[in-house]
């Protein structure tokens, strides 16, 4: 199954970002498209497809081509208030055809980095949009800022047949997930799921592997999922990052999994613990 938020159609067109009058040729011709986004980044869906407007004078960005078509978003002169994922937003999204989620994701992600970055973090001058909306320019001391993308690593440490998972006391009930953590400054995508896993369960880890990335636009994470193999079962949970963890079997997953029940609730399909789990559980 394909992570959530991916798989996107959009020719991004790095190409033309650099060109400030091609861009501005696109934003004016008749089939170009706005991304229309309502309170919180609502997308406002028409059926299983985002919903479009014309193009509008204001801050754009370009998020690419659609078959040709060029397709905008714009950035909110108020500095829309970016409330976070709420039930009408997700309800949204999982009606969303695939492809779509990926598209919305990354306007979602680059438009809000826009409203929460309009100064430069160097000399503190407002900064100018550039390249089509993929970066910011400060007038005053030349900087460059590009919008940022947050590498955290998710993963399910194995020991013996069964996945360590493990919940936050604000989730729902019932449900678990896999760890995960950010990666700091100058560590490996290795040590720190090494690390996040020491840190929160008191569970060493080795002979950690790849298994899939999604973007996370709340507002802009990178999931890098792993599997790890565990040294020990015995568990030292740190209570101030987890509520709880536990140890599942494959029989367990695959079961919660297929909507059946079982000693957790799994992670919704468009997060990639889900994904995680279902490489976990079905080979
Ligand atoms: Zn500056």
């Amino acid at each position: 199954m394909t992570p959530g938020f991916t798989g996107g159609p959009l020719d991004r067109a790095d190409r033309l970002r650099h060109d400030a009058e091609a861009v501005a040729a696109l934003a004016r011709r008749p089939d170009a498209r706005l991304l229309r986004l309502g309170p919180g980044y609502e997308p406002q869906p028409e059926g299983d497809r985002l919903g479009w407007g014309p193009v509008e004078d204001g801050t754009l960005v370009f998020l690419g081509l659609d078959g040709g078509v060029p397709c905008f978003a714009a950035v909110p002169e108020d500095g829309m208030a970016g409330s976070f994922r709420s039930p009408s937003l997700m309800a949204a999204l999982a009606g969303l055809a695939p492809g779509e989620a990926a598209t919305w994701a990354a306007a979602r992600s680059v438009v809000d980095w826009h409203v929460r970055h309009g100064f430069c973090a160097r000399c503190g001058e407002a900064t100018a949009v550039i390249r089509a909306g993929w970066a910011r320019r400060c007038p005053r001391c030349t900087a460059e800022h590009f919008p940022r993308t947050d590498p955290v690593v998710i993963m399910v440490a194995e020991h013996e047949g069964r996945a360590l998972l493990g919940r936050q006391a604000s989730w729902p009930a019932g449900r678990y997930s896999a760890l995960a953590g950010f990666v700091e400054p100058g560590e490996s995508v290795e040590e720190a799921v090494a690390r996040e896993v020491w840190e929160e369960a008191g569970v060493r880890v080795t002979d950690v592997r790849y298994v899939a990335s999604q973007p996370w636009p709340f507002p802009s994470q990178l999931m890098i999922a792993c599997l790890a193999r565990a040294e020990s079962d015995a568990l030292t949970v740190d209570r101030t990052e987890l509520e709880d963890a536990i140890w599942v079997s494959r029989d367990q997953v695959r079961a919660v999994l297929a909507g059946e029940a079982g000693p957790f609730v799994p992670p919704p399909a468009y997060a990639i613990a889900h994904t995680l789990l279902n490489a976990w559980a079905n080979g």
